[in-house]
């Protein structure tokens, strides 16, 4: 399997590659779809990589969106955010980082590791590891 880290911008012409790495086959849809999220570090729900692809003249089903990008975040090519059961983000980013996410105005942004320090965290189970941690930092506008 690839690296999970990506090195951007990500031309188009290199997608097939790498969609071909972490065992996807490139079609062209998927070429789209992953050139649409994959162009820049960000954060894009289903609805807006649809509404990005109609706007560039990409005829694609909102269906074949959800799918691929499922797919995308099962294979690890980019990471699922899921700031809220009725809100998921897909994120280009796939290195170890953290989110700020605006209640009031939808925005996600990215906290660096660095950026923040765990004192403590609880002992897992017996028998398991803490593979990641993912925090959600949720703002409100004060105004
Ligand atoms: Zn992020």
């Amino acid at each position: 399997m690839a690296s999970a880290t990506h090195l951007f911008p990500i031309r188009h012409d290199a997608i097939p590659s790498l969609l071909q790495k972490y065992g996807i086959v490139p079609t062209t849809q998927r070429i789209e779809i992953a050139a649409t999220l994959l162009c820049e570090r960000q954060h894009l729900s289903a609805d807006q990589v649809l509404k990005r692809l109609t706007e560039h003249g990409v005829s694609v089903s909102k269906a074949t969106v959800y799918n691929t990008l499922g797919l995308f975040a099962e294979r690890s090519l980019v990471r699922q955010v899921i700031v809220d059961p009725a809100k998921v983000f897909y994120d280009s980013n796939t290195e170890p980082h953290h989110h700020v996410y605006n209640v009031d105005d939808g925005t996600l942004i990215d906290i660096d590791t660095a950026n923040m320090c765990l004192e403590q965290i609880p002992y897992p189970p017996r028998g398991t590891f803490v593979e990641t941690v993912d925090i959600v930092i949720r703002i409100r506008n004060t105004v």
